[in-house]
């Protein structure tokens, strides 16, 4: 217990990405724990950062965002989901996903209010929902399907309910939700009169099956704030580059509480990431078959290696259960990996609040070299001799 650090966030210490990123470079283990790549994204986009700080364009960019950024969002939602936004008054830039569902959070809700989210959910929410002094209110993705209860959403949905916080592609499990169930998600907002704030950062990365963005159900675009990044799509996650599309009332509301967080990031990283966003149909789908191969890959060699797997329709991440090594505490397994093997996973049971549901789920990151998976695989054999 930290004395200094304040209830609310007592909770949450240190993330669970940079305690297992630190333990891996300290015992020289393979990394598959926090979610980056360990190649760059296209050389036209790292060009184009380059180009822009060598054009001088290194001091504050608009609180908003840069326009050609703006209006390179803009223009992607209404090339892939049809979807019309105003770039000066319904897109907002942020630094990374991260400040975008920060600001959100502390923008739409406060003391009195909940929020419902599913679990396992992405650690930042339940400490953005913290830092609103507002309550969560979760509902179980149910290992191995990671399907949902409808009558279990219904419930956790109160007078008191201000906001869904929804992540499609997800993290961790790497569920792509459905259309049908987006459709019944959408219905009750609806009917409960609900902000949806959805974080979509891994659109790009939906194998089977189609990413839904919720703002496209009917009556959906005008109560949903859309969040995405440059980080997944365009393989720079260091960058930060974040956004969010939503009408003005709620981008206004939201921008309030970003600039006093960053105010500004990434200037001349944002004219890049504009860039990207222009990048030709071919570029989006062959990153999605890139990991795709990736996913088969880590998938197969973790079953080889005896875990018990489920496949992700989507993201960066392969969910695996420890059970047939008759182990039963992922975090203990996830701490003593490096060791055993030189790997590094991450413990699932982190990002749930019933932790029985998540005790013996490992999560490992398919967005390497093949050969680094291929030798983390091998290396994983080793622990059922
Ligand atoms: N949301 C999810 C579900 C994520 O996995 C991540 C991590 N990349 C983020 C948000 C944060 O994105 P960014 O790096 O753009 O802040
Ligand atoms: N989104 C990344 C993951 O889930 C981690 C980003 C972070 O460390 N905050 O692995």
């Amino acid at each position: 217990m930290n004395p200094y650090l304040v209830e609310r966030l007592a909770p949450f210490g240190t993330t669970i990405f940079a305690e297992m990123s630190a333990l891996a470079v300290a015992t020289g283990a393979i990394n598959l724990g926090q979610g980056f790549p360990d190649t760059d994204g296209p050389d036209v986009v790292k060009q184009a950062a380059i180009a822009a700080i060598n054009a001088g364009h290194n001091q504050y960019p608009p609180g908003i965002g840069v326009p050609e950024l703006r209006h390179a969002v803009a223009a992607h939602q209404q090339r892939f989901y049809d979807l019309a936004y105003d770039p000066d008054t319904e897109v907002l830039v942020t630094a990374g996903a991260t400040e975008a569902i920060a600001a959100s959070l502390l923008a739409l809700c406060g003391p009195g209010d909940e929020v419902v989210t599913f679990e396992p959910y992405y650690d930042s929410y339940a400490a953005c929902i913290a830092m609103a002094g507002a309550q969560r209110r979760v509902v179980t993705l149910q290992a191995p399907a990671y399907t949902f209860d409808a009558d279990a959403l219904r419930a956790a949905i109160t007078p008191r309910t201000k906001l869904l916080l929804l992540n499609s592609p997800h993290n961790p499990t790497g569920k792509v939700f459905t259309r049908a169930e987006l459709t019944l998600i959408a219905e009750l907002a609806r009917e409960h009169d609900l902000v949806v704030v959805t974080d979509e950062v891994y659109e790009h990365l939906a194998f089977d099956g189609e990413h839904v963005p919720i703002a496209t159900l009917p009556g959906m675009r005008e109560r949903t704030v859309t969040i995405s990044s440059g980080g997944k799509t365009f393989s720079f996650t260091g960058w930060k580059v974040g956004w969010l599309c939503a009408r003005p009332e709620l981008t206004a509301a939201v921008k309030t509480v970003k600039q006093f967080l960053t105010y500004v990031n990434a200037g001349p990283f944002q004219e890049a990431i504009a860039v990207g966003l222009g990048l030709d149909d071919a570029y989006f789908s062959q990153l999605a078959s890139e990991l795709r191969d990736k996913r088969d890959r880590l998938c197969l060699g973790l079953e080889q290696a005896g875990f018990a797997v489920t496949r992700p329709h989507g993201t960066y991440f392969v969910t695996a259960d420890i059970a047939p090594f008759g182990e039963t505490d992922g975090l203990a397994f996830c701490r003593a990996l490096p060791g055993r093997c030189g790997v590094v996973a991450v413990p699932s049971v982190v990002f749930y609040d019933d932790t029985a549901a998540g005790a013996a789920l490992v999560r490992f990151a398919c967005c390497k070299r093949n050969e680094v998976l291929d030798d983390a695989c091998t290396r994983l054999k080793a622990l059922a001799r």
